[in-house]
């Protein structure tokens, strides 16, 4: 889109706010709005921000940054007054000096997205994403008292929330996001819509238009949309699964060479599972990330892969053949900030084809069964992810300083309270009986 054609659309349809929307290193959105009268001095990227006041962000004495909007992401919020309507552009991120600022994430999926680009890497991301649908209180608070006994596929009326999942895709839909399918999930009030196939930056975008979307159209619905990998527990948690196709730039599907195994495809897997505990911290980024990977629950534990549709291994490749053949990578949760998550998936990618590293032999065997001996486990608390991760040089080098030092400060002080915490679980098991 042309900034022509976004004054036209502006003019044309009555778009009386525009919002500037970026993601901080946490992988929550924010935004600022402005009104349409700012938007030439947006497009000349004008709009100044206070850096400071987002946690992660910029230090105090050096604060001003400057939204830069990307016009491919213009759209139009369908949810919204139809009278002086609301746009939004997601924005990159820079210093006064006109230079990318290092900790926007988005800039640190743009520069992956080049370096696998240069190595001739296209890669290609259908987005799973799970979340629940949970009642409010009367006092307006999300309650995890749930009524409904749906399961996975079930219909309505046992699926409470069809209508729901209809009015966010037909909401997404409407602003340029294409979705594949969606369904009830195994849990109850436990959902999941899928994205089409896409380009690693699209993909990541697009999964915070979503969250937006779905947070918003619950709430019009009288119910709060959670995000939480693991609210209950012992129901699934909400995983965010990608599948994974890599081409080369002739078109050619690297798992696939003449008809075998491709070894570039091989490698790239090689190099996800190679990284897949160093980057636990932002895949799984919360305390809560860790009840989710447990055996008996459809997560991953160990650090294996599955020729075939084996889902308790972190990675599988699922039954399409020929051509079509890509990988399902299952251990992000549906709090991963989806620009560093992506963008550390290319980095492993590109270390495993660069170091064309060896894969260990496919597990198709289920992993949740007790004799699972000399297979590296995931990390299985926030800690230990925090261990993995700020010893690694690979992902200090591919954050980049500033990213790694705060997120790992602030997951650091995270474990913290979360260890000093007096928990209900204590209170339980320990109060009456000493
Ligand atoms: N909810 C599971 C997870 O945590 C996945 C289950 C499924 O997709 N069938 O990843
Ligand atoms: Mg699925
Ligand atoms: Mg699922
Ligand atoms: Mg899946």
């Amino acid at each position: 889109m042309t900034k022509e054609e976004i004054f036209a659309i502006v003019e044309e349809e009555d778009v009386e706010f525009i919002r500037l929307q970026f993601t901080d290193i946490f992988g929550t959105l924010k935004n600022i709005a402005i009104t349409a009268s700012q938007l030439e001095d947006a497009l000349e990227n004008k709009i100044l921000f206070d850096g400071s006041s987002v946690k992660g962000f910029a230090p105090i004495e050096d604060s001003d940054l400057y939204l830069h909007p990307d016009l491919s992401t213009f759209c139009i919020f369908p949810w919204r007054p139809q009278q002086g309507k609301v746009a939004r552009f997601i924005c990159n991120i820079h210093r006064t000096d006109g230079s990318i600022f290092e900790a926007d994430p988005r800039a640190v999926l743009l520069d992956a997205y080049d370096k696998a680009r240069q190595s001739g890497l296209n890669i290609f991301i259908e987005a799973e994403c799970e979340f629940f649908l949970l009642n409010t209180d009367d006092k307006g608070e999300v309650s995890l008292n749930v009524k409904e006994k749906a399961s996975y596929f079930d219909i309505g009326p046992l699926d409470m929330s069809e209508n729901i999942r209809r009015d966010i895709v037909l909401n997404l839909e409407e602003m340029g996001i294409n979705i594949k399918s969606s369904h009830h999930e195994i849990a109850k009030a436990q959902h999941e819509i899928d994205f089409t196939n896409q380009g690693a930056i699209s993909c990541a975008d697009a999964i915070q238009t979503f969250r937006m979307a779905v947070k918003t159209l619950a709430k019009r619905h009288g119910l709060s949309a959670s995000f939480m990998p693991k609210p209950f527990e012992s129901e699934n948690g909400s995983g965010m699964h990608f599948k994974i196709s890599i081409l080369d730039n002739e078109g050619n599907n690297l798992l696939l060479e003449d008809g075998k195994p491709g070894k570039k495809g091989m490698a790239a897997v090689a190099g996800i599972l190679e990284h897949a505990c160093d980057t636990s911290l932002i895949n799984n980024p919360l305390v809560n990330s860790y009840k989710r990977l447990k055996p008996g629950f459809d997560a991953p534990v160990y650090v294996s892969w599955s020729s075939n549709s084996n889902r308790s291994t972190l990675l599988r490749i699922p039954a399409e053949r020929n051509n079509q053949i890509r990988f399902e990578l299952r251990s992000p949760d549906s709090a991963t900030n989806p620009y560093l998550c992506i963008a550390m998936l290319i980095y492993s990618i590109l270390d495993g084809v660069e170091k064309d590293l060896p894969l260990k032999e496919a597990i198709n065997e289920n992993m949740y069964s007790n004799d699972i001996e000399n297979v590296k486990r995931l990390p299985s608390t926030l800690k230990e992810a925090i261990d993995e991760f700020e010893k690694s040089d690979f992902v200090k080098e591919k954050l980049g300083t500033h990213i790694f030092g705060e997120y790992l400060n602030a997951k650091k002080a995270e474990w913290d309270e979360f260890n000093n915490a007096v928990t209900d679980w204590e209170i339980k098991k320990y109060l009456e009986r000493y």
